[in-house]
């Protein structure tokens, strides 16, 4: 089958499309084989071809985690979906079986794993995924829209509603608006009534995301964030800081923080290694707030938005599967603004 993979970790010419990709086997009880019609990138695609710390790759690989595709067929023992339904993916594989699933936590589960990153991936014309994985969706979601919802909406949901729990009036700084984390939180603040701030280097960015709803765009180029929002705020801070970004924002994420403030963070595309004076943390009573993916309540909450029309995903571009590694260049060179979607299938 057509997929787009890697042999080995290193730059993004390991990107490789091919016709002769094994497809899946028959689906096993508890599992559906998905016809893909379209996928996206995440930046963890790009971490994947870099290469993870104690994650391997066989020759031939398939990438990605977002995608959207009609059910080709269903194992044993299914009962959510039926063949020919169209679906979304969610990338989180968990367990089902250890102390967090059972208690309805699945992006906690000791056993996690992710599509494209521990098991065959989506860019490809066929995947096979359990049946909790996949949800329906109405046929006015066209296939675009659809393709890259999940990880990113998913990922900012847990982070926005139920982590810091994002409420009306609260003030909400999110960094480097553009990806697709960054969009999805803004969406979600702003349908819960908050002020948010949003920051990029790039001014069309700012002006897109006003046009989105956002209140105040900062150009973080400019100088010091935290200093910024103090001065906007009569010292006082924002409620609420989404940051993505770690090593290099950390510091002015702090510093934009109030009094009683919630800081919370699904990752660090700039590093790794943050720092913090605990007189800080301890006087101010901040909350550092680390958040993964999300569990199947948010799974169903985010797609119940995508189908009442309520969230849906800006699209940066469309790239056919074959010219895949344009995408993941577009994605690295951090120019787009809202997700990169692959197109696997016509129609
Ligand atoms: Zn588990």
């Amino acid at each position: 089958m057509r997929a787009l993979t890697i042999d080995a970790h290193g730059a993004l010419d390991q990107v490789r499309f091919r016709a002769d990709a094994a497809p899946p086997t028959a689906p096993p009880a508890g599992t559906v084989r998905v016809r893909l019609r379209a996928a996206a990138l995440n930046h963890l695609d790009l971490w994947v071809v870099q290469g993870i710390p104690g994650v391997e790759v066989a020759p031939g690989w398939i990438l990605g985690g977002d995608g959207v595709g009609e059910v080709a067929e269903v194992g044993a023992g299914v009962t959510a979906v039926a063949v020919g339904d169209r679906v979304v993916i969610n990338p989180g594989i968990s367990c089902r079986a250890c102390e967090f699933c059972s208690r309805g936590e699945h992006s906690l589960c000791i056993r996690y794993r992710l599509l494209g990153e521990h098991l065959p991936g989506t860019f490809a014309e066929e995947v096979v995924v359990p049946e909790t994985n996949v949800r329906r969706i109405p046929d006015a979601v066209d296939d675009v829209t659809a393709a890259g919802f999940t990880l990113a909406t998913l990922t900012a949901w847990r982070m926005c509603v139920t982590r810091a729990q994002v409420r009306a009036g609260d003030e909400v700084l999110i960094w480097g608006i553009g990806g697709g984390v960054a969009l999805a939180a803004l969406q979600i603040c702003k349908a819960r009534g908050a002020r948010v701030w949003v920051t990029s280097s790039d001014p069309t960015k700012l002006a897109r995301a006003e046009a989105l709803g956002a209140d105040v765009g900062l150009d973080h180029s400019a100088g010091d964030v935290g200093r910024m929002v103090r001065e906007r705020t009569g010292k006082r801070g924002v409620d609420v800081v989404v940051d993505s970004v770690g090593e290099r924002t950390w510091a002015q994420s702090l510093g934009a923080l109030a009094r009683g403030g919630r800081l919370v963070t699904c990752g660090g595309t700039s590093g790794h290694a943050l720092g913090m004076d605990v007189r800080k943390l301890f006087w101010n009573q901040w909350s550092i707030l680390g958040s993964t993916m999300g569990n199947d309540a948010e799974f169903e909450a985010i797609v119940a938005e995508l189908a009442a029309g309520r969230l849906r995903p800006p699209v940066d571009s469309v790239h056919a599967l074959e010219d895949g590694r344009a995408a993941f260049e577009r994605l690295r060179s951090g120019r787009q603004f809202g997700k990169v979607v692959l197109r696997i299938a016509d129609g």
